[in-house]
């Protein structure tokens, strides 16, 4: 029975008591939708309950980790073992190795890695690491990519090329960004130009492969072979930040997809997390052998965490390599996604709405827009309004996708194609009523 008041409501006025905006991560907060954020009870499969007992399907997935879905009874099962074995000791056990040689298997770009908790954390040491092995301070990141909330990372362009970014924080100093150099993504001639002002100075240039933090933008080819020449006649490190992407758009990462249209590709530093901790909080970065010796206690770059490699979490992460290593995993999520944006595509053109969008493997990305966008500021051309009926649209039938038109999809194992036909139908209905498409 539905309780006659609205439980998230409840819960959302007390939580804003005693945690900022209600949450414990903005985007959860709905501001750039309005309404209630639906405080979420249980989740099984594809669905996920809110606090009113209202099931949606979920196509955020907790943002990536739960590519198969909520609940997956192997992971379930190794999860309960492990909890039992203990919660933490801050000393190595086995099961941090195996999930060391089990992703060095798949993404064989690394010799090594080191495990952490999350992708905040895993992208701050990498920079660290980057700094310390080439011994140079300038790093290159693009506008629109998100590599979590260092404050070297916080940063937006200048007002010119090849100035220094501005915070885009409160509480990050000037002084703390004025070594990261922020360029537009997908744009080869400003990449040149700073390689050839500064290609001397810089430790590393870190980008998200697809960027699904800014929905879900691909680099183009000659964009990251560009990237890969320039890096590698400067000396300066090229990072693959796969927290998204990894063990998401194919089994080998993003870099897998690149180096299929690039022979030999391979980035020097990996950033992983999401998909490797299955919903357990766990993240790592990796590199060749000569770079990871820089670590300590290696070598002469600190890092260091007292979580790290937790027992419960490399069970979790362990249990979810393993599914997503069967045969014809990501051939058949691949499929489904790609019926799902299919669908959604000619659910657009039949009312006629503006619409485009784009997958790889389990990752997703459609736009009110007439053609896939580029870079930030193209994304940024959608009208807002129109992208919040949309979610609030879908949202009321029970279609829970992310509540800000920057952020990508996710479709897992668990979702049926029953449950997508039935998203599109939905969506159809919203795009009915769609004002001023
Ligand atoms: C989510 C994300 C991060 C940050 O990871 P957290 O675990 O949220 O700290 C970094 N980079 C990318 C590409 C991400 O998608």
């Amino acid at each position: 029975m539905m309780p006659t008041t609205d439980q998230n409501l409840a819960l959302f006025e007390r939580a804003a008591k005693v945690i900022p905006g209600g949450v414990n991560s903005p985007v959860r907060a709905f501001r750039a939708v309005g309404g209630t954020p639906r405080f979420i009870t249980r989740a099984q499969g594809a669905y996920i309950w809110d606090a009113n007992g209202q099931r949606y399907t979920d196509y955020i997935g907790s943002w990536g980790p739960m590519i198969l879905g909520h609940g997956h009874p192997a992971v379930l099962e190794a999860v309960q073992k492990a909890v039992l074995e203990g919660f933490s000791y801050g000393a190595p056990t086995e099961r941090e190795v195996e999930l060391a040689e089990a992703i060095l298997k798949l993404m064989p770009s690394m010799d090594m890695v080191r495990l952490v908790s999350s992708g905040t954390e895993a992208a701050m040491s990498t920079i660290r690491l980057a700094r310390g092995a080439t011994g140079r301070n300038k790093l290159i990141k693009f506008e629109g990519c998100y590599h979590g909330h260092a404050d070297a990372l916080l940063v937006k362009a200048g007002s010119g090329l090849a100035t220094f970014g501005n915070p885009t924080s409160a509480g990050v100093p000037p002084e703390v960004v004025q070594h990261t150099v922020v360029l537009e993504y997908n744009n080869i001639e400003q990449l040149e130009a700073a390689f050839a002002t500064q290609g001397h100075d810089i430790a590393c240039l870190m980008m998200e492969p697809i960027c699904g933090n800014m929905n879900f933008v691909r680099a183009s080819i000659p964009f990251v072979k560009r990237c890969r020449e320039l890096c590698t006649q400067y000396g300066a490190l090229l990072v693959f930040d796969e927290v998204m992407t990894g063990f998401r758009v194919a089994l080998g990462g993003a870099q897998s997809v690149y180096a299929k249209a690039i022979p030999g590709f391979e980035p020097d530093m990996t950033v992983m997390g999401k998909v490797i901790g299955g919903g357990m909080p766990l993240a790592a970065f990796g590199a060749k052998r000569a770079v990871m010796n820089h670590l300590a206690p290696l070598g002469t770059v600190y890092q260091a965490g007292t979580l790290s490699g937790n027992p419960v979490a490399t069970a979790c992460g362990l249990a979810t390599l393993a599914e997503i290593s069967r045969p014809g995993f990501y051939d058949e999520l691949g499929r489904k996604t790609r019926a799902l944006i299919d669908g959604l595509k000619a659910a657009a053109s039949a009312e006629g709405v503006a619409f485009c969008g784009d997958s790889e493997g389990g990752m997703m990305g459609f736009y009110l827009l007439p053609e896939l966008p580029q870079n930030y500021g193209q994304v940024m051309k959608t009208e807002g309004a129109k992208f919040n009926q949309l979610f609030h649209g879908l949202l009321d039938r029970g279609e829970y996708i992310a509540p800000a038109l920057y952020e990508a999809g996710f479709v897992s194992q668990a979702h049926t194609d029953a449950d997508i036909a039935q998203t599109v139908a939905a969506a159809r209905e919203v795009f009915k009523l769609l004002q001023n498409k």
